[in-house]
């Protein structure tokens, strides 16, 4: 067994916190994503929205154009009642019916601006129908991912107990050395080929390093990368 065993048991407990630490920290990210595939839906829902209340304004204009005709007709009719010759009533009944023909217009056009409506309705209420669909997909998502940061924290502090009592049987020489190293190089302790190269780096190792290793009596780092070496 190599002497840096207790170190390669480390070094795996140490892997697998890596490993947690890096999905605890993605999750989040990955939430918004989730989030962010709704955008699509979302936006198809409001451009429907505000086609159909364009469609009603339009609507609502033309009523008020037809109201205020009929009121303009309502006042002429007024007036009529006062006039004196008959000359002048003939001009207010060319009047009225040059506004009724307007009038007529008018409610052809309102009647096509209702056509416009029903199906600006349809249109909003698939759209939101198909947000709401992908919403229950997405809160689906959300709810797994929930889950798992809870699994995942509670593997993380499982993994932290463990490796408080893996290090207690790393030597304190080699364990200085292992943490030095350890935010800077990824995986510490490396397996030095059959061919002296060391598994970290790849580089080729002097045939004395590659002697200390076989010994297996301390702690031997690479030429180069420093990384711990031992033999497989
Ligand atoms: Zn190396």
């Amino acid at each position: 067994m190599s002497v840096v065993q207790p170190l390669l048991d480390l070094q795996e407990i140490d892997g697998r916190i890596r490993d947690l630490q890096r999905e605890l920290k993605d999750i989040p990210q990955r939430k918004v994503q989730e989030q962010e595939r709704l955008s699509g839906a979302r936006e198809a829902l409001a451009r429907a929205q505000a086609e159909l209340k364009n469609a009603q304004l339009r609507v609502n204009e033309v009523e008020l154009e037809v109201k205020a005709r009929r009121d303009k007709i309502q006042s002429l009719k007024q007036n009529q009642a006062t006039l004196k010759t008959n000359k002048e009533f003939q001009i207010f009944n060319l009047e009225i019916a040059k506004i009724e023909g307007e009038i007529d217009n008018y409610e052809a056009r309102q009647l096509a601006a209702m056509d416009d409506v029903i199906p600006a309705k349809h249109r909003v209420a698939e759209a939101d129908a198909k947000l709401k669909e992908e919403q229950t997909v997405v809160d689906g998502y959300i709810a797994e991912l929930d889950a798992r940061l809870s699994v995942v924290q509670g593997e993380l502090a499982a993994a932290e107990a463990v490796r408080v009592e893996v290090a207690k049987k790393v030597s304190p020489q080699f364990m200085l050395y292992y943490e030095r190293l350890r935010s800077k190089r990824w995986p510490v302790v490396v397996s030095l080929g059959a061919d002296c190269v060391c598994n970290g780096c790849h580089l080729v190792q002097p045939p004395s390093v590659g002697q200390m290793v076989r010994r297996n009596q301390g702690l031997v780092p690479c030429q180069m990368c420093g990384r711990i070496l031992y033999m497989a």
